[in-house]
């Protein structure tokens, strides 16, 4: 650890925010963070328990009349004062998220920038919160549609993107009017306590936006959940998970947001622009070390040029650096956790031992953290595990077609509909495949498809409601229809 590392852990609060105030756990509860490139303890944060969590609650309900109140404008320029701090202290977030997550520090900054773009985003979009007036069609009536903040709101994110996955629900929350209770993942809390303590900066006003870390994240989540005050619940996460609460949510009629998990193809055509697919590749499997949920998981490559893709990516893996995340030129970090490592060793044996060939990698790193090396499967057969599971690590598994209903059919077999990936010069084909993908999104010759203006989610077992893009705000209003006599 360096010193800058150690100075940067120490500026970071290790207590909940909660009605403004900073404070311990009610039973004094603790919960250690770590380094997944050293498996060492970096912070020891507060655990809330179940009566830290109704506190929350209480502090955003109390908070969301004053700030439902508050003139949209006046909320937009806080959150476009956070989006300037976060700017100017690009740095230090970047470095945080690598201490606790493990992404090389490159991602990191690519993070706080798509991060950062949500603020300014939804300051823009605050102000234009627009409601419609119209006459009915018999002209007895006059119509008005107005928008209305939703309430006090649940947020739950993970660990792979900790200062995006915050800013993406916290920003268009309190665009909306509305007041948050957010819990981060348990294994990355670090990057939303330093984000809040950001946020009062900004001039938010205590209890708007209050911080529950926990070890005990079910313990906690449920009676807050349970809650007929909560009036929102905004998830992001594994489709496990998101299922269970969706049952939790239901007695109660809970609105709610659900972005889950993905099962990406990634289509290469025989006219594809092989230099673009390739570099396309190399981002949408190995960016955030595969654990993304648009990481591509299913590569299905034309059989006429299957060959030439494979020998170029596995070059291209071959030459990449693995290592912690802090160091200059690392491309490739740790796994977050021990079952993490386990689940992407198990799914390329499983793949191996049914029958795919293994070109690169294949093993876990003996560093220290939890490592494992790229890896490029080939002639992966039907029936592999990680062509139905989320692999969630630095693996490209491949697999050939030879027409393109055979593609599509490949592409659209698998319960998840978050992102695909296709690579054709051919206009006409780019749009049939527009129109035949079951997906929520689609990077159409493009390895990267997130964006803060465009409308992120998916459909199937991928979620439910959009974030980012005008959209975005609306998971947080709700629809008022008015009639007058005309
Ligand atoms: P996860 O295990 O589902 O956890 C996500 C969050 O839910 C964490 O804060 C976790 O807290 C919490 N949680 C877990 N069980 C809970 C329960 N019973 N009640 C309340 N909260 C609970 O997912 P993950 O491993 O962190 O994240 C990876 C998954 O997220 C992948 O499937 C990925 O595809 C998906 N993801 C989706 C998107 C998207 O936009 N669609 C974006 C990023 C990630 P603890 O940490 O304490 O367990």
């Amino acid at each position: 650890m360096t010193d800058r590392e150690t100075s940067l852990l120490e500026t970071v609060p290790d207590q909940l925010l909660i009605a403004g105030e900073w404070r311990d756990a009610a039973d004094g509860a603790t919960l250690d963070v770590r380094d997944p490139a050293t498996g060492k303890v970096i912070r020891t944060v507060a655990s809330a328990g179940v009566e830290d969590g109704r506190a929350a609650l209480d502090a955003a309900c109390e908070a969301f009349p004053a700030w439902a109140a508050t003139p949209a404008r006046e909320r937009g320029e806080i959150l476009r004062r956070a989006f300037d701090l976060l700017t100017e202290r690009a740095d230090d977030f970047a470095l945080l998220m690598t201490l606790e997550m493990g992404k090389p520090l490159s991602g990191s900054q690519g993070e706080v920038t798509y991060g950062a773009e949500f603020l300014r985003w939804f300051s823009e979009e605050a102000a234009r919160i627009q409601g419609r007036y119209g006459t009915n069609p018999e002209g007895t009536g006059r119509t008005i549609v107005s928008h209305h903040p939703v309430g006090p709101s649940y947020l739950i994110t993970p660990w792979n993107f900790p200062l995006a996955m915050a800013t993406r629900k916290i920003a268009p929350a309190l665009a909306a009017g509305c007041t948050v209770v957010i819990k981060p993942a348990s294994s990355t809390p670090l990057t939303t306590l330093a984000f809040a303590a950001l946020m009062e900066e900004a001039g938010l006003p205590p209890g708007v936006l209050n911080v529950l870390t926990t070890s005990e994240s079910r313990a906690v989540s449920e009676p807050i959940i349970s809650d007929p005050r909560l009036r929102k619940l905004s998830f992001t996460g594994s489709t496990g998970v998101g299922s269970s609460l969706l049952e939790q949510a239901a007695p109660g009629i809970l609105r709610t947001s659900m972005e889950l998990g993905g099962n990406a193809p990634f289509v290469v055509f025989e006219d594809a622009d092989l230099d673009a697919a390739v570099d396309g590749a190399m981002q949408a499997k190995f960016r955030n070390i595969g654990q993304a949920c648009t990481s591509a998981n299913r590569f299905i490559v034309h059989a006429s040029v299957a060959h030439e893709f494979a020998d170029r990516v596995t070059e291209r893996v071959q030459a990449m650096t693995v290592g912690r995340g802090t160091e200059d030129g690392v491309e490739i970090g740790p796994l977050i956790d021990d079952d993490a490592l386990d689940k992407v060793s198990r799914l390329v044996a499983d793949a191996v031992d049914k029958g795919a060939t293994l070109r690169t990698g294949g093993e876990r790193l003996d560093r220290g953290g939890t490592f494992y090396a790229p890896t490029v499967l080939t002639d992966v057969p039907d029936g592999a595990d990680l062509l139905a599971e989320e692999i969630f690590g630095p693996v490209l598994a491949m697999q050939t077609f030879d027409t393109e209903d055979q593609a599509v059919a490949m592409a659209n077999d698998t319960e998840f509909g978050l992102v695909a990936y296709a690579y054709t010069e051919s206009l006409a084909r780019g749009q049939r495949i527009i129109d035949r993908l079951e997906t929520g999104m689609l990077g159409l010759n493009v390895g990267v498809i997130s964006n803060a203006s465009a409308p992120f989610g998916g459909v199937k077992m991928s979620g439910l409601g959009r974030e980012g893009g005008a959209e975005g705000i609306h998971e947080y209003l709700q629809t008022r229809y008015t009639m007058t006599p005309a």
